[in-house]
């Protein structure tokens, strides 16, 4: 792949992507392969370094960077971020980052990632989570096209635990509000629980934060089999505000939705790291 890069035209690609891409439309995607005559695999190959330069990496100053391609043709970006002050289990991962970026547009499907670094192995379990992960395609530096399965022989995922759905399935909890909320990022974080994929504690979550100048962002709570590797939903909304170019000292409001008597008590967790980057409080709504 890295034979023709000679010949890509850097500057089309510069003039394109601003700090705030976050995501190439399909549409966008065959208007830029056609106008620099390469392949969509060629782009991806542009376009990692420049994601990786998004990673938040105070801690390790390792960015990593991910390009997943969805199955609407999208391709969407990941890179790391890490907390200062913060336990290692907070860090969200490019690979989980890309997926919330995702899964925040509604895409059904991860068909290929690409990455500036081998997957670690909570990464691995993660992505085994996914409804492509029989089929999905890795492409890491120096390596030919691998399956997620060379990389995670003899997996555990959903179906060893009698799930028959998968991350990225469609879903939709029905969760309500007591009362109509009188802020539309409310509506925005109940919208982010009611799409959440959490099949093994039904504590279905979601956080919506608007910024300063703003912008509102969600983040969609999605479990593993393994649990650990799960993505919080303030993780998840975190993630999303910084692909987009913006910084969570930036945070004005934040909101939390979460499924009323969850097994899973996401309020703690939540606020506990949310202050730790902000004085802006977490707000809490119960939905039924
Ligand atoms: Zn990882």
């Amino acid at each position: 792949m890295v034979r023709r890069r000679s010949r890509i035209d850097h500057r089309i690609l510069d003039g394109y992507l601003t700090a705030e891409t976050n995501i190439l439309t399909a549409e966008e995607v065959k208007a830029l392969v056609g106008t620099m005559r390469i392949t969509v695999e060629e782009l991806i190959e542009q376009l990692l370094p420049w994601t990786a330069k998004k990673a938040v990496a105070p801690v390790s100053g390792f960015k990593v960077g991910a390009v997943g391609r969805g199955e609407s043709g999208n391709l969407y970006f990941g890179a790391n971020i890490e907390f200062a002050g913060q336990a290692f289990h907070t860090t969200i991962h490019a690979e989980q980052c890309c997926l919330a970026n995702l899964m925040s547009k509604g895409d059904t499907g991860l068909r290929a990632l690409s990455l500036t670094a081998s997957p670690c192995g909570h990464c691995r379990q993660f992505l085994n989570e996914t409804n492509s992960a029989s089929v999905l395609k890795l492409y890491l530096p120096g390596e030919e096209e691998l399956n997620l399965s060379d990389l995670l022989p003899i997996g555990f995922g959903p179906k060893n635990l009698n799930i028959d759905f998968s991350l990225l399935d469609p879903q939709d909890h029905q969760l309500t509000l007591a009362s109509k909320p009188d802020d539309e990022l409310v509506e925005i974080a109940l919208e982010a629980a009611n799409s959440s994929y959490a099949p093994y504690s039904k504590s279905y979550a979601g956080v919506a934060i608007r910024t300063r100048n703003g912008q509102t962002f969600r983040g969609i709570y999605a479990e593993s089999a393994a649990y650990n590797p799960s993505l919080l939903p303030l993780q998840a909304c975190i993630a999303n505000l910084v692909m987009a170019g913006r910084s969570m000292r930036e945070i004005a409001k934040a909101v939390l939705v979460c499924k009323k008597d969850s097994r899973v008590n996401h309020a703690v967790t939540a606020q506990a790291l949310l202050k730790s980057l902000t004085d802006v409080p977490l707000n809490i709504f119960q939905a039924e």
